[in-house]
């Protein structure tokens, strides 16, 4: 089942004309509505009379997270207040956070396209879906809430955290589908197995989870954990929210379906700002085809991602490679510029090490240092008998474990080119998500 086939297989030809209108509609409406895209586009002598569309879209330069709290609250709207019928604010990962508005036509499209996503995900009308996104000025929890809705499905709103809670309703309520932060989908799994809950007594089936970077490490301790097909979900609020780009539960591992017909993606280059060769690395770049309330052209997401198209599949829309971490999230470290995602690579190919780390940057004198804390499986550690939680004297009194760690620390030093200390911790040792985003990195550098 697809929710819109006839969009999402839509063939390419049409799809590009489609944007094509779309992108000339959303440039005029600006114009005529935004002074901050009033100025900028006089400043760079376009006028959408005779704007060319998505061959012209580079002409139009970026509009970047400062833009927005420049405008901080409501200066890029593009309809009057009484016009927005929902307020939204980014969560904040990275600063102040920025406002977003929607129009009743606006929120009709999130659910739209949230609802193609649940889909793609494995959910079906009737099923019921346990909503662990938080709700409130959060985009995640509102969203799915409403594409869910939209879709069929019996909503159970229980908002991020209260672990116990969750648990309780996945016993009592037995929904087939789990909505989550993937660090969240980790606690649940983790108190699953530690509570001893038989895996009869959870029905679950599918978990989208998404909001923050995972990889497949995590997506395999998940579907262990709670008997689920693992999808990604991406989206962020500046755009729209959740519902971006989704991963079809059929094609696990081979990206995300990102619904062209409504964002136009672009991969630029993180330094130029010029497009990349098709399907290589860079910044994501969306623009918005449809938005009322606040439309966004060529919005930086900062998110370090691919692009490529995908033939052999069940719907024609572009898809995305994972998120390999925000621009933000790239630490120079010694003059080597790596993301925290690389470090969780190496570990997806360790034995004995499980999907919990933390890569922590230091400066002492004039020399940055980087330590990567992971713990050690569970398993293990019992059979080498220590219950104790681990410190480095212990690693060094067990051969296993420092062999273990001078792995870990070569691997590292091949794949990456850096020197890290390795900290083998035991399993509980790390912070846990406690609902929401967790950050794997504490930049503790006083310069940046
Ligand atoms: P904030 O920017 O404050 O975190 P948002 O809630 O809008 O606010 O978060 C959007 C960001 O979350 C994205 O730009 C991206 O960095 C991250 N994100 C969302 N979904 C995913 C995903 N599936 N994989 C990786 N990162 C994601």
């Amino acid at each position: 089942m697809l929710f819109n086939p006839a969009i999402e297989q839509l063939p390419l030809p049409q799809l590009r004309k489609l944007q094509n209108a779309r992108l000339r509609e959303q440039v005029a409406y600006v114009q005529a509505r935004v002074p901050f895209y009033q100025r900028k586009f006089a400043a760079a002598g376009i006028d959408a009379a005779t704007f060319r569309g998505l061959e012209a879209l580079t002409k139009l330069g970026f509009t970047k997270k400062t833009d927005f709290r420049d405008n901080y609250p409501f200066g890029l709207f593009a309809v009057p207040e009484h016009e927005v019928a929902r307020l939204h604010c980014s969560s904040g990962t990275t600063g102040k956070a920025t406002v977003v508005g929607y129009t009743a036509h606006d929120l009709e499209i999130f659910s739209e396209v949230v609802a193609r996503s649940l889909v793609a995900a494995g959910c079906r009308p009737g099923m019921k879906l346990q909503n662990a996104y938080g709700y409130g000025l959060f985009t995640g929890g509102l969203g799915i809430h409403y594409g869910a809705e939209k879709l069929g499905l019996t909503v159970i709103p229980v908002s991020g955290g209260s672990t116990d809670r969750q648990l309780q309703l996945l016993q009592d309520f037995r929904p087939e589908i789990l909505c989550a932060t993937p660090s969240y989908a980790q606690v649940l799994a983790e108190e699953i197995h530690r509570r001893g809950i038989a895996p009869e007594a959870i029905n679950l089936r599918y978990a989208a989870l998404g909001a923050e970077p995972w990889t497949e490490a995590i997506r395999q301790q998940v579907e262990a954990g709670l008997h689920v097909q693992a999808t990604n979900i991406y989206g962020l609020s500046e755009i729209l929210g959740p519902g971006i780009s989704q991963e079809d539960v059929d094609e696990r591992g081979t990206g995300s379906y990102l619904w062209e017909d409504h964002f136009y993606p672009e991969i630029v280059d993180r330094e130029t700002g010029e497009p990349v060769p098709a399907g290589e690395l860079g910044v994501l770049v969306l623009s918005t085809l449809t938005k009322k309330a606040m439309p966004i052209l060529r919005y930086w997401t900062g998110d370090i991602t691919n692009l490529y198209y995908d033939h052999s599949v069940k719907r024609t829309h572009v898809k995305m490679g994972p998120i390999r971490g925000r621009a933000d999230d790239m630490l120079i470290i010694r003059g080597v510029n790596f993301f925290p995602t690389q470090v969780e690579d190496i570990i997806s190919g360790l034995a004995h090490i499980s999907p919990y780390y933390q890569v922590v940057a230091t400066r002492r004198g004039s020399l940055d240092e980087v330590a990567v804390n992971v713990e050690v499986a569970e398993s293990l550690l019992r059979e080498l008998g220590l219950y104790a939680p681990l410190t480095d004297e212990l690693v060094q009194q067990h051969d296993y474990l420092r062999q273990l760690q001078g792995t870990f620390a070569k691997k590292i030093k091949d794949n990456i080119g850096l020197s890290m200390r390795v900290n083998l911790l035991s399993h509980g040792q790390l912070p846990r998500s406690e609902g929401g985003k967790l950050s794997h990195v504490q930049d503790l550098r006083e310069v940046k």
